[in-house]
């Protein structure tokens, strides 16, 4: 970006924020010659990296997707729809951060995942189905076990929340 004041074209970005609508994003930049600081908006479509694909293809960066893949997964699960925007804004807001010209959709995926391990069970192992394609049924169920695990950890620090039904369907289930 060319400086208002002396027409020098390095800055840095000093600040980022996503406009109302998700369209624009407004950057506070700072000369890096004369120290004057401006205001650029930039369409996010040109700021988002392209999304590279399992078969090498590329395409744009879609929010939209994010946030139908999670949609399928959290059916008539407890999730509003304003935590599952949350998660695809957390993610945009994080890629446009990263500045990266490419990122793969497994990595995409992942973040996902990431979240909806911390919000529901059920919704994380189907998405985790879907989207990571396991090899066999050997890996999902290591995927499942490992899942309880750490739930039984959450679990012990936290008895109150302690489900002993749960638990025994689960130690029956492999
Ligand atoms: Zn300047």
């Amino acid at each position: 970006m060319k400086c208002p004041a002396c027409g020098h074209i390095d800055d840095k970005v000093i600040d980022s924020r996503l406009g109302k609508d998700n369209a624009v994003i407004r950057r506070r930049r700072e000369c890096l010659s004369c120290g004057k600081r401006f205001t650029t908006y930039e369409r996010i479509e040109d700021i988002l990296p392209y999304v590279i694909k399992k078969d090498g293809s590329r395409e744009p960066f879609e929010r939209r997707k994010i946030i139908e893949g999670m949609r399928r997964a959290c059916e008539k699960r407890p999730i509003s729809m304003d935590r599952i925007e949350a998660v695809a804004d957390a993610i945009q807001q994080e890629l446009m951060e990263r500045a990266d010209k490419e990122v793969s959709v497994a990595s995409i995926g992942e973040r996902v995942m990431d979240a909806l391990r911390r919000m529901d069970d059920i919704a994380y192992v189907r998405f985790a189905s879907v989207y990571r394609s396991f090899r066999d049924i050997d890996e999902f169920i290591k995927e499942i076990k490992e899942l309880y695990e750490l739930k039984e950890t959450r679990e012990q620090r936290n008895p109150q929340s302690d489900s002993p039904d749960e638990k025994q369907g689960l130690q029956n289930s492999p």
